[in-house]
């Protein structure tokens, strides 16, 4: 399965842009999801979770309380490890499954971790979707009702724009309309087709 592996960084329309080539038939496979699905009530690694952290952790509906772990586990480098042990394997397995169950000419990988959790392992081209910090920030106010201090403060600590577009084989600059972002998807979908194509003819050889 060819997969295409999409990231940029907060608000910069990695939703709009999935949400486009979903309309085109593509299946779109969110890594913020498995990271969420793996510790699901009645998943093992919940009751792993639970036992060593405390039952505390698990709310009155059974549902991890993601908040307090990540409480417990911030500066904790042995809790934390032990974590990342438990639930790295976890959902990569999901995610492979996730991946390898598309029935579209090739998949999307979405993540806003692509590069730095190492998920690129899955990918077989990398888009990144991009914006001037600028109207990153309008964007981002204006959805989450944030201040441009907030935003500015989210953007610090996620990658740089310079580090992503280094590792980009494609990149869609979202500072135009949401029209314009319709034309640009329908363009690389016709592209992510044709290196589909290709790709599964050297796998059957
Ligand atoms: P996050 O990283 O927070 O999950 P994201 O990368 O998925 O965000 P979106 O939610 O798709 O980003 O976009 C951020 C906001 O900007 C949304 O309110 C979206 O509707 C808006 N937006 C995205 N692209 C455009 C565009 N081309 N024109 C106008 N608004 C846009």
């Amino acid at each position: 399965m060819y997969v295409v592996g999409m990231t940029g960084g907060i608000g910069s329309g990695k939703t709009a842009v999935s949400d486009r080539f979903s309309s085109l038939g593509i299946k779109i496979v969110d890594a913020d999801i498995a990271s969420r699905a793996v510790v699901e009530p009645g998943q093992p690694a919940l009751k792993a979770i639970a036992d060593y952290f405390g039952s505390a952790l698990i709310q009155t509906d059974g549902t991890l309380n993601r908040r307090l772990l990540r409480e417990q586990i911030f500066g904790d480098s042995t809790k934390r490890r032990w974590l990342e042990k438990l639930l790295h394997p976890l959902i990569g397995a999901y995610t492979n499954a996730e991946l390898k169950s598309a029935e579209s000419p090739y998949v999307m990988l979405v993540s806003p971790l692509l590069i730095e959790a190492g998920n690129t392992r899955f990918t077989n081209r990398i888009l990144v979707v991009d914006v001037p910090e600028q109207l990153q920030i309008e964007r981002v106010m204006k959805r989450d009702s944030n201040t441009a201090n907030q935003v500015s403060a989210i953007i610090e600590v996620q990658t740089s724009r310079e580090k992503r577009l280094k590792q980009a084989d494609d990149v869609i600059l979202n500072d135009g309309s949401l029209t314009a972002l319709d034309e640009i998807v329908e363009t690389l979908h016709a592209q992510y087709e044709n290196l589909a194509a290709e790709y599964n003819k050297t796998q059957s050889q």
